[in-house]
């Protein structure tokens, strides 16, 4: 694990990541509690995405950075009264995961004139404390929220159980790979299945093996938190 954080060590971490990465995966890189400074050095290392959890966290860095490339992220829990600054602030939420915040979501985006992508986000550790969808609701809430107006179902998103053993995840990512693979094929209209986001700094490897195409890292670009 990357001990120090300094700003060239951070730039060379993204740049050796990104190379390492295979041709059809994209990163994200997980900029919760990172300064600008940190996230400008991402950037120079070659990161094109930025997760955030928090939507003030996430109004200040977009702020700060002010980088009309990068594109930004909700990774977070989104909270239904928050769905107006989220609508406005990201290019893309990973995390949406039932009717109502879908609802809440496009009426906003609506609001703004703007078609949001989203993923919606599976609970594949199937435990009640976790945020998604249960895997047996998935395919019902995509064809739900494929009718509203101001979403585009672009793919899904998991987190996995927590664990710094790769292995302990792979069900998981298995599980939410299925998943995935019945959508596209079910060709549902409006829905575009083109990403799968699993796998952080301890599992992404596993998660490219299981098919994930975007992974999420913090820990192994930027430092221990
Ligand atoms: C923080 C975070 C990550 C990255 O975690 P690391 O272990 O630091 O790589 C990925 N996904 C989400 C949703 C996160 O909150």
């Amino acid at each position: 694990m990357v001990a120090s954080m300094n700003l060239e060590d951070i730039r060379l971490n993204c740049r050796e990541i990104m190379n390492s990465l295979p041709k059809h995966v994209s990163l994200v890189a997980a900029g919760k509690t990172r300064t600008p400074q940190q996230l400008k050095a991402a950037i120079e290392g070659g990161v094109t995405i930025i997760g955030h959890n928090y939507i003030q966290e996430a109004e200040q860095s977009i702020a700060a950075v002010a980088d009309k490339s990068v594109h930004w992220h909700c990774i977070g829990h989104l909270q239904r009264n928050k769905v107006k600054k989220a609508a406005g602030l990201f290019d893309l939420i990973e995390t949406v995961d039932s009717r109502r915040l879908g609802e809440a979501l496009s009426k906003a985006c609506a609001q703004i004139g703007k078609v949001m992508p989203i993923f919606v986000e599976v609970n594949s550790a199937q435990e009640d404390n976790k945020s998604g969808a249960a895997p047996d609701d998935v395919e019902e809430l995509v064809r739900y929220l494929s009718q509203l107006e101001n979403l585009r179902i672009e793919g899904l998103m998991t987190m996995g159980l927590f664990s710094p053993e790769p292995e302990v995840c792979r069900p998981c990512f298995e599980l939410t790979r299925r998943l995935f693979d019945r959508l596209t094929e079910a060709k549902i209209a409006g829905v575009n299945m083109r990403h799968l986001s699993m796998g952080m700094s301890d599992s992404y490897q596993t998660a490219i093996e299981q098919g994930a195409t975007m992974v999420r890292i913090g820990t192994s670009l930027f430092g221990p938190r």
